[in-house]
């Protein structure tokens, strides 16, 4: 094993002002991925009701921004 190539500080190069605006998600509903658009800018944790633009059903969003990557996680609403 040549753990030693595996060079750490350049994986994750941070302060370039390239945060993530946008996701992969997929519809608890109807189980296709879609891309949805994310705010940095509004808040380093986000909570909004979003509709799938595949099958139009209301999706509970939770978007969480940490050192300049994004993870958005959708569930059924009311679920
Ligand atoms: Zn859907």
């Amino acid at each position: 094993m040549a753990e030693d190539d595996f060079n750490l500080d350049e994986e994750f190069p941070l302060g370039d002002g390239t945060a993530e605006d946008s996701a992969d998600v997929a519809c608890p509903y109807c189980g296709e991925t879609v891309s949805i658009a994310v705010d940095p800018g509004s808040g380093s944790f986000q909570q909004y009701v979003e509709d799938c633009e595949v099958c139009c059903n209301p999706w509970q969003v939770s978007v969480r921004f940490s050192e300049g990557t994004v993870r958005v996680e959708v569930a059924r609403l009311n679920a």
